[in-house]
């Protein structure tokens, strides 16, 4: 099969019982970022769309909660293999949609896969233990057991990703699973799904819903699903949480971000700077582990600062299916919008505007949501460009007296989502791994991103619930736990 990746493409539709289905209620159009053309159309769910989808995934579970777990990993391997065949057109839909770069296309769809490659051991992982003569004639045994239907509700920043942060655990567990993507960039999940058709699983498995907020209530609310994983913003986060956890569900709710770099007098300058801009700027900044924030010993303050300036200033910034570009296009006008008075009430609020990204053009694409990257001096802790999430390719430094100081800059924040620390002391080090609160901590690294065999989640604002994404947990959030006690009289 050939992925087209020339737009206008048809229609987004739902996967319910393994067949294409049109949305039930109207939706909006799906707008090229860089471009300002329509790409595409989805529809929105109705409650009713939604409870055919968890009805395909209750009778699915019946049989595939008691497949043989080597038998539920095969469509795995088919799915890897489909991904990776396809991650081109996969990539190339994914920049027309969303706006990044394509090498971004590309990092982020490796990412996902990654994940389906960590699922594959399911058989090893979903074992839970035994031990026996645990007392007197008695030999205990725990199992893991799936639940059901799970769903997930994901943000528009990694549209090819986020989903596979759950599908793969959630039915190599045993379970069905619900994928309501990001209206904003839907197609790229249908493009996903239809590799999905193409694995394997038993319909009834794996469905697809597009739509808003009324479809994610009726999820919530769906007295068939079990479980909800929730990628996005703060607010939406809490109240996913508060709702999936009233109707008796089991949530994990991952929220925004606001994260800090920590640069010491140590520290590698150019390396440092260089990462500072590729950790605020890349996919236009719209990431949850971007650091904006960047904190540095008054020793290498004004330095840091000119090289950060100067790396900045060599971005390119352009239609992420050209070549050699740094930073594509943010989501919509809006949110260029929002971007744009942020870096106004930075200038209100006092901080130094020493690069201002606001006057970019893109020849060629003037109906593009373009911004350069923005660097602020002489930010301190209060001001809202400090506290809040920007989403854009924004970042501000601030100068401190020592290491101390940093650390209580960064864990005086509402968020605790990611953090990185430039040193060339490994005392420094040590001090910030100890005292960070703080879910992925960086060091010498510009970008906390953990591979999916490892656990990925914030703390404070940035995360609802206590099993985060990827790896070992989404296996707990997936599965309950079962200990028999047996006990086997010789007489
Ligand atoms: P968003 O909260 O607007 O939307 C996320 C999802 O929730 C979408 O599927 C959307 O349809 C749905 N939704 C939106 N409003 C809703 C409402 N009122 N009720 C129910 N559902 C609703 O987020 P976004 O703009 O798509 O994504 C950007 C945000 O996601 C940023 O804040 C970013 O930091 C965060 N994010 C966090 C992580 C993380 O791991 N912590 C990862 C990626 C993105």
């Amino acid at each position: 099969m050939s992925l087209t990746t020339t737009p206008p493409w048809d229609d987004v539709q739902n996967y319910i019982d393994g067949d294409w289905r049109v949305p039930s209620d109207d939706g909006q159009d799906v707008v090229n970022p860089a471009t300002g053309e329509t790409v595409s159309y989805v529809g929105f769910s109705s409650e009713n769309d939604v409870d055919e989808a968890v009805r395909a995934g209750q009778e699915a579970f019946e049989d595939w909660s008691t497949t043989p777990v080597e038998e539920r990993i095969q469509p795995l391997f088919e799915l890897k293999q489909l991904l990776e065949a396809h991650q081109d057109e996969l990539a190339e839909v994914l920049v027309q949609e969303h706006g990044k770069t394509l090498a971004e296309a590309n990092g982020e769809l490796r990412r996902g896969i990654e994940n389906v490659e960590v699922a594959c051991g399911i058989p090893s992982m979903m074992q839970a233990g035994h031990l026996p003569n645990a007392a007197p004639e008695i030999d205990e045994t725990a199992v893991r057991k799936p639940l059901g239907v799970f769903t997930a509700i994901t943000a528009f920043n990694f549209p090819g990703m986020i989903p596979l942060w759950f599908l793969p655990y959630a039915v190599a567990t045993g379970n069905a699973f619900v994928l309501k993507p990001s209206e904003q960039d839907p197609v790229v999940a249908q493009r996903i799904f239809e590799l999905i058709d193409e694995a394997g699983f038993p319909d009834g498995v794996v469905q697809l819903v597009n739509g808003g907020v009324n479809t994610v209530n009726a999820l919530l609310d769906h007295n068939g699903i079990q479980g909800a994983s929730f990628v996005g913003s703060t607010p939406v986060a809490e109240t996913i949480y508060e709702r999936a956890a009233a109707n008796g569900k089991r949530v994990q709710a991952q929220g925004g971000a606001k994260n800090h770099i920590i640069v010491t007098e140590t520290a590698d300058l150019d390396f440092a700077a260089k990462k500072t801009v590729s950790s605020a700027c890349a996919c236009g900044g719209e990431r949850c582990l971007a650091n904006d924030v960047v904190v540095v010993e008054e020793g290498v303050y004004d330095e840091f600062v000119d090289r950060v300036v100067e790396v900045a200033s060599d971005q390119t910034v352009g239609y992420g299916l050209d070549d050699d570009i740094d930073i594509g296009a943010l989501i919509t006008p809006d949110h260029e919008a929002r971007v744009r008075d942020m870096i106004a009430t930075g200038i209100d609020e006092g901080a130094d505007l020493l690069l201002d990204g606001r006057d970019v053009t893109v020849e060629g694409y003037e109906d593009g949501n373009f911004l350069g990257p923005t660097v602020f001096g002489d930010i301190d802790p209060e001001m809202t460009i400090a506290r809040e999430e920007i989403f854009g390719p924004v970042l501000g430094l601030m100068s401190v007296d020592n290491i101390e100081e940093a650390i209580d800059v960064m864990n005086r924040s509402d968020f605790g989502n990611a953090a990185s620390l430039f040193t060339g002391s490994g005392a420094d080090a040590r001090k910030v791994r100890h005292q960070a609160d703080i879910g992925n901590l960086g060091v010498n690294a510009g970008t906390a991103a953990p591979m999916a065999f490892f656990h990925f989640g914030g703390r404070k604002d940035s995360f609802f619930g206590d099993l985060h994404a990827q790896g070992e947990d989404m296996i707990h959030f997936y599965t309950d736990k079962t200990v028999y006690i047996e006990r086997w009289p010789s007489a």
